[in-house]
């Protein structure tokens, strides 16, 4: 597996759009935040991974649409 691959998102809404509090990266807390929902619960995994994630995702989505 290569490490470039890896991305960070947001375990909360799973966006990729995760920004970085400059000041507070080097504490324990590396700063990183969802630009979204500014969950700091932030992962990382492949982009291969999150775009399966991302499917489930929308499919999950389609369902709950569908049986309205
Ligand atoms: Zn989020």
């Amino acid at each position: 597996m290569e490490d470039d691959n890896l991305v960070f998102y947001c375990k909360d809404c799973h966006s990729l759009y995760i920004l970085v509090d400059e000041e507070l990266a080097d504490s324990e807390w590396d700063g990183a935040y969802c630009g979204k929902c500014h969950s700091t619960d932030i992962g990382q995994c492949t982009i291969e991974e999150w775009l399966a994630e991302e499917e489930r995702r929308r499919k999950k989505r389609e369902e709950i649409e569908w049986n309205k």
